[in-house]
């Protein structure tokens, strides 16, 4: 049984695969390919888009879909998550697809499940769905012709599954990651790294950019603060079409949820050059062709 636990799960040519897939869902059109299945969905932190984008995807393709509440879950009486997990799993849904704040959990959790187990975010481990939309994404605009093509991740590198992610895929497909990100923020990497966002902006074809994960940064900081962390950062951090001028041709990315004028400027999320509603569309057909592969195929 396949599982989609990290990127490093799929080959290249399934991942192609998937692409094609994707590209037959792109209209998110309701089919009847998962009629009589079940899918329970697990999310033990917070999410907009990755939830209601399998749950969406899921019911376009004729799944039932269970979203158990985990704040009122047995979780909450003492219930360890693999227990939930199993007894979940005696009930013989299709698929489970969980997110979870601690990094592995998704990957300990096989042995407990006789049906397939898909990751929506562990921690800052891996978010391989989101992942594989953003490839999708610059896949489709540059017409399959990506590599080479120089990508700049910035933000949180440390802290962001989206980025571990993405630098476990993008250079399979032959592009170039370079991270940018504060000092605190970095990793120690085989990546090209720097602090100067400016330096690499003509460098670069694609600027993939990442919100600042307060919550896995271990001390709490003072709210006033955190205000004027945010403010520098986003002096440094920010895109802002001024700081786009002369890049024309350059996308821009990122994962949402947006912290607008400190991630993205309120005119460069407008700007046509912005392809994050784009990587919410194709997060749905990208999902459908994951749910496909693993309960179909
Ligand atoms: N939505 C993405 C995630 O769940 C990115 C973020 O939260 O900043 O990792």
């Amino acid at each position: 049984m396949k599982h989609l636990i990290t990127t490093a799960d799929l080959t290249k040519k399934e991942i192609l695969k998937l692409f094609e897939d994707a590209e037959l869902f792109d209209d998110l059109k309701s089919s009847n390919l998962l009629e009589g299945k079940l899918i329970v969905t697990l999310f033990f932190e917070n999410s907009t888009r990755t939830r209601s984008s399998f749950e969406i995807a899921a019911k376009r393709l004729g799944a039932q879909v269970v979203n158990l509440e985990v704040n009122t879950s047995s979780t909450k009486k003492g219930e360890t998550v693999e227990d939930t997990v199993a007894n979940l799993d005696a009930m013989k849904p299709d698929a489970i697809i969980i997110r979870h704040s601690d990094c592995g959990l998704p990957e300990s959790l096989k042995s407990y499940v006789s049906c397939p187990i898909l990751n929506a975010g562990d921690g800052k481990n891996a978010h391989p769905t989101q992942a594989l939309l953003d490839l999708y994404t610059i896949y489709k605009h540059y017409n399959g012709k990506v590599k080479g093509k120089n990508i700049a991740i910035v933000g949180d590198i440390a802290n962001s599954r989206v980025a571990s992610s993405n630098l476990e895929l993008l250079p399979r497909f032959g592009l170039n990651p370079i991270l940018v990100s504060p000092k605190k923020f970095k990793v120690k990497t085989k990546f090209k790294s720097t602090t100067n966002l400016k330096k690499v902006l003509n460098k670069v074809d694609i600027i993939m950019s990442l919100r600042v994960q307060h919550e896995r940064h271990d001390r709490a900081i003072l709210p006033e603060k955190l205000e004027v962390q945010k403010k520098e950062y986003s002096k440094k951090y920010c895109i802002t079409k001024k700081l786009l001028k002369n890049q024309k041709d350059i996308i821009l990315m990122h994962p949402g949820p947006v912290n607008r004028n400190i991630d993205v400027s309120d005119d460069m999320i407008e700007d046509k050059r912005s392809k994050i509603l784009e990587q919410v569309t194709n997060g749905v057909a990208i999902r459908m062709a994951c749910l496909k592969k693993l309960l179909v195929d």
